[in-house]
């Protein structure tokens, strides 16, 4: 049998190099060769949470390569070509599958990654195993052909890019849009600060933490007009709604939209505050705080609140649209790349941000 490198995942949260079985294709699987595998910050927690249904497993929802071969019953001029690896694991036939909003299905989870469905997940019993290995085995369904102008490397990330599509997406921002980005600086930030001109943006205002970091941002826009608002500008902002108010001295007529990242704390609610009349606040970052708004506030103002995850592969379709028309591109996302022999060096870095870091890639055959 033939042997490869992978990140392990155990229940003690522990991660390990090992060497295990390459994988054998099955019907209507493919094996692919992996030439890049994105990280993303929160694995450790969603390990921590139980998430992981599956351990010890190998870790690894965003995947790039090449099909190193096709099992029975698959197109086997496949093998060879250039994809990059869908990891939404769906049942497929329920009313969401089947209208395209597959990351609301009962039995979603992710190639790779954690379960996050509440019925049976028959495809994460076979796909749990992901791509922080030399070699990944996925349902040939779960392919798609990268353009010749997109990098592996951006191929990994497709599925970020997605995410912030799904969330730009979801505003139904005007096309003149004032649209506020919080925690601007990470992953989900910057993906959406490079695509949402093309979903009605029109003006950003960027929030973050650190001045010195959303500086670095402006290139990512384009020519939108960028703002910036730095929480360590604003001592005390958490209780005395000095987000709000910088917000309101920016955008006097309040933001259309909102694409709130912030994954704890306060900034979701200061943000929603400083809304104009019919916004939208987006959120997708996993806070666990109370929002302090009367329902007759949201009723008055015509505001929406929608909560999401994911994205669906139509958003996914219109982001490679996007970058295979050149369009848009996305390479310069990617701030670090390390070799998979480096990747509690990696985890470390993408985890703790100490230095400013918008997307991680692991490169499973570097030296
Ligand atoms: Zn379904």
């Amino acid at each position: 049998m033939k042997q490869m490198i992978a990140a392990r995942a155990y229940a003690s949260g522990e991660l390990k190099l090992e060497t295990v079985d390459v994988p054998v294709p099955g019907p209507g699987e493919v094996l692919v060769r992996v030439a890049c595998a994105g990280i993303a910050p929160g694995i450790t927690k969603l390990l921590a949470k139980g998430r992981f249904r599956h351990l010890p497993t190998t870790l690894g929802h965003e995947i790039a390569g090449l099909v190193a071969e096709a099992g029975a019953g698959v197109d086997p001029a496949l093998a060879g070509r250039r994809v990059r690896v869908s990891p939404s694991l769906t049942c497929g036939r329920c009313e969401y599958c089947l209208t395209g909003r597959e990351p609301m299905c009962a039995s979603t989870a992710m190639i790779g990654h954690a379960a996050f469905g509440t019925g049976p997940m028959p495809l994460y019993e076979r796909y749990h195993d992901g791509g922080l290995a030399e070699y990944v085995r996925v349902p040939a369904t779960h392919v798609d052909l990268l353009p010749d102008n997109v990098s592996f490397d951006v191929g990994a990330k497709l599925h970020d890019l997605g995410n912030a599509v799904r969330a730009l997406r979801q505003t139904g921002m005007p096309a003149s849009g004032r649209l506020v980005i919080t925690a601007a600086t990470g992953t989900m930030g910057t993906a959406s600060i490079k695509f949402a001109r093309f979903f009605g943006a029109r003006e950003l205002v960027l929030v973050g933490r650190s001045g010195a970091r959303l500086e670095a941002l402006r290139p990512l826009a384009g020519d939108l007009p960028v703002r910036t608002v730095a929480l360590e500008d604003l001592p005390g902002w958490e209780d005395s709604g000095g987000l709000t108010r910088r917000l309101g001295e920016l955008l006097p007529h309040g933001a259309d939209a909102i694409l709130d990242f912030f994954p704890s704390g306060p900034g979701t609610a200061q943000a929603m505050a400083a809304l104009g009349t019919g916004g939208a606040l987006v959120h997708m970052g996993g806070n666990t705080s109370m929002l302090p708004f009367s329902i007759r506030d949201m009723m008055h103002h015509c505001w929406r609140f929608v909560g999401t995850r994911s994205c669906t592969k139509e958003d996914t379709d219109l982001v490679l649209d996007l970058l295979a028309s050149g369009q848009a591109a996305a390479d310069d996302l990617i701030t670090h790349r390390f070799p998979l022999s480096r990747l509690a060096e990696a985890m470390e870095a993408t985890g703790s941000r100490k230095e400013p870091i918008w997307m991680a890639i692991v490169h499973p055959d570097a030296a």
